[in-house]
């Protein structure tokens, strides 16, 4: 990476992590919690030590996802990241938000602020995978995490109708312009498979991730169908109880990349 080393943010004491990635997305919508929180899932279930850092507030959908609502212990002049049933470390603006449904008008800059503090003063423990959920697009946040987190690389979550407008192609860009490695690429609702016939149809329009894998060079890429299923155990706070899925496969390739 190329981030100049005295932007880095040096993590808590009793905090000791391995590997950051950061998940990214275009726009908004397009399943970027529900696969941070699949791939979250994927890792621990891999036996790897696994955390999620939420650093996206437009809402509580990664606490709602494994199910908790409870506020972090706190110590002197810092927190405990919470654990998941499955034992994932997490932390999330919006467990600190009294009222979950509240909007939340904080500007960017009070964001990124607070991300870093969710580097800097929780204790997370012993870490091998921490991913850090961002905010769509390329703003505040995003840049804060490439800034002053030692982030290893990038996952960028799209779908196929993300992929025919320009808005992937400026994460992409951001992330390489700052020395980001993109370790791989989701196109999330990529297909529907017919529980009758067993047929995939492609609801969204054909997919066009080929196309973006070959102008940017992007190796690793999976295809993840549309899923009421899913959509359901993120809503439960069951995503601990998905079935294996194809980011088995995709979690092992990004690890191994990563070395
Ligand atoms: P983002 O974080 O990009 O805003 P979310 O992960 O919150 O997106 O997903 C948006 C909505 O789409 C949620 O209701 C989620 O349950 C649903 N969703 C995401 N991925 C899938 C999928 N593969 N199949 C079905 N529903 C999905």
């Amino acid at each position: 990476r190329t981030a100049p080393q005295s932007l880095l943010e040096t993590p808590h004491e009793g905090t000791k992590i391995k590997h950051i990635i950061a998940v990214i997305s275009g726009k908004g919508g397009v399943g970027k919690s529900s696969v941070t929180t699949s791939l979250a899932v994927t890792l621990n279930r891999l036996g790897y030590k696994t955390a999620v850092l939420d650093a996206d507030i437009t809402g509580p959908s990664i606490p709602t996802a494994f199910g908790i609502n409870e506020e972090p212990e706190r110590g002197d002049d810092f927190l405990y990241a919470v654990e998941t049933k499955t034992g994932i470390k997490m932390m999330s603006i919006n467990l600190l938000i009294e009222d979950q449904t509240a909007p939340v008008i904080w500007r960017g800059p009070i964001i990124a602020g607070a991300v870093k503090q969710f580097y800097t003063d929780v204790v997370w423990g012993d870490i091998d995978y921490m991913l850090v959920d961002c905010p769509p697009g390329t703003g505040d946040v995003p840049l804060t995490v490439f800034q002053s987190l030692p982030v290893d690389g990038a996952v960028i979550v799209t779908t196929p109708q993300d992929l025919v407008s320009l808005i992937v192609e400026k994460a992409v860009r951001m992330a390489d312009d700052m020395g980001i490695r993109i370790l791989g690429l989701v196109e999330n609702m990529s297909y529907f498979k017919c529980p009758d016939c067993g047929k995939e149809h492609s609801i969204f329009g054909e997919s066009k991730v080929e196309e973006i894998q070959d102008r940017f060079g992007i190796e690793t890429v999976v295809k993840l169908p549309i899923d009421p299923a899913l959509a359901g155990l993120m809503d439960e706070g069951k995503i601990e109880d998905m079935p294996e899925s194809k980011l088995k496969e995709f979690a092992q390739t990004i690890v191994g990349k990563i070395g």
